[in-house]
């Protein structure tokens, strides 16, 4: 699958649609681009498509209910806004698919749906359910509830998330750029459009820097994220520009518009898991040898690679491994807690009864369970 044309075959959809889309910078909400999409969706559930619409927007619709003229101090403010604001943009959405006779739910999720396996199978069993007595599901962060160590932050990744809970077959992200650049459009002259993208790039990664609007939290590099978990969960990423006329529809009719990024295979469920889903509690800091054996030798970690250790994770923990310059170049669950790490670090293998008093493993990240291909 390499062609636009096969978008034509795809029948399960996921939407996100970003905060300078749903709103204006002044946090009032944008009726006509809301219309267009309610519309176009309203259209592709009547062909037959089984679409979800990831939203954001509540934060800034709410501060601005509530008479904010500043970004919000804090994070009680914050989720006090998105919990004002969730409200009046489901009320928005439930008024427009009602003009079409499309039924929709309010389904809000927080990075424990993912990370908790039993959370997930409900989470995906609720969303089947919805999807089979033809109704779209309209998902954002649970910001109200969220604080920091448990929010995912970004509907970008949220949506790439949603992709993969619901198997669907395409995830098509709506911004106010109308795709991935070779350059930031703004400063560099000779910048082009990147139509077709098999693999991310260093040097994409690199102009990706920096945030998105005002309202939103993502930029580019959030929509970067959120391809690599496309990539590797298995299905295909469009990257568009929400004021595009008939932008979803002519996607799905094999359009070449935005930038496209290709799936380059699926990980197995658990390696997926603990790349995307599960919570990153640390950071193991390798030599040059061993970020080596792991990226492209396909080795288990052991004490011997080890050169520093971050946080206080403990047995079980998904970590993030990263070479010396700290760049991650996989994650992975351990087999040691950070504090018995912190002992072993720089040492073979066979001294870990030594100086643990126990040895219940040779490798601190077996490769089984280790991924570096994020
Ligand atoms: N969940 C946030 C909201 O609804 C948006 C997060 C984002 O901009 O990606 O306001």
């Amino acid at each position: 699958m390499k062609d636009r044309k096969d978008l034509t075959k795809f029948n399960r959809l996921v939407v996100k649609v970003g905060s300078s889309s749903v709103a204006y910078n002044n946090g009032r909400p944008n009726l006509s681009s809301l219309e267009s999409l309610v519309r176009e969706l309203s259209d592709l559930h009547n062909r037959g498509m089984e679409v979800i619409l990831v939203t954001s927007g509540a934060i800034g619709i709410g501060l601005n209910r509530l008479g904010f003229s500043r970004p919000p101090k804090n994070i009680p403010e914050k989720q006090a806004a998105a919990a004002v604001g969730q409200g009046l943009l489901m009320h928005i959405y439930e008024k427009l698919f009602a003009e079409y006779g499309v039924t929709v739910a309010q389904v809000l999720l927080t990075r424990e749906d993912f990370s908790n396996r039993q959370r997930f199978l409900n989470a995906r069993n609720t969303l089947y359910t919805l999807l089979g007595l033809g109704v779209i599901p309209i998902i954002n962060e649970n910001d109200t509830v969220a604080v920091d160590e448990i929010r995912l932050g970004d509907n970008d990744n949220l949506a790439a998330l949603v992709g993969g809970l619901a198997d669907a077959e395409v995830l098509v992200l709506l911004s106010d750029v109308d795709g991935l650049y070779s350059g930031d459009p703004r400063s560099v002259a000779d910048a082009r459009l990147i139509p077709e993208v098999w693999e991310i790039t260093e040097e994409m990664e690199k102009f990706a820097g920096g945030a998105g609007s005002s309202l939103g939290t993502g930029g580019m590099s959030t929509k970067l994220q959120a391809a690599r978990i496309a990539m590797h969960s298995g299905f295909v990423m469009v990257l568009a520009s929400a004021s595009e006329k008939d932008v979803v529809r002519r996607i799905m009719a094999g359009e070449g518009i935005g930038t496209v990024f290709w799936p380059q295979g699926k990980l197995e469920n658990k390696k997926r898991w603990i790349a995307y889903g599960s919570a990153v509690q640390g950071r193991i800091v390798v030599d040059e040898g061993a970020a080596k054996a792991l990226l492209h030798n396909g080795k288990s970690l052991l004490p011997s690679g080890i050169t520093g250790v971050e946080g206080g994770f403990e047995v079980g923990n998904t970590v993030s491994v990263v070479d010396p310059q700290g760049r991650e170049i996989a994650r992975g669950i351990v087999n040691y807690a950070a504090r018995d790490i912190e002992r072993i670090k720089g040492i073979h293998s066979r001294e870990i009864k030594e100086i643990l008093g126990h040895q219940d493993y040779d490798e601190v990240i077996h490769r089984n369970n280790l991924v570096s291909s994020l």
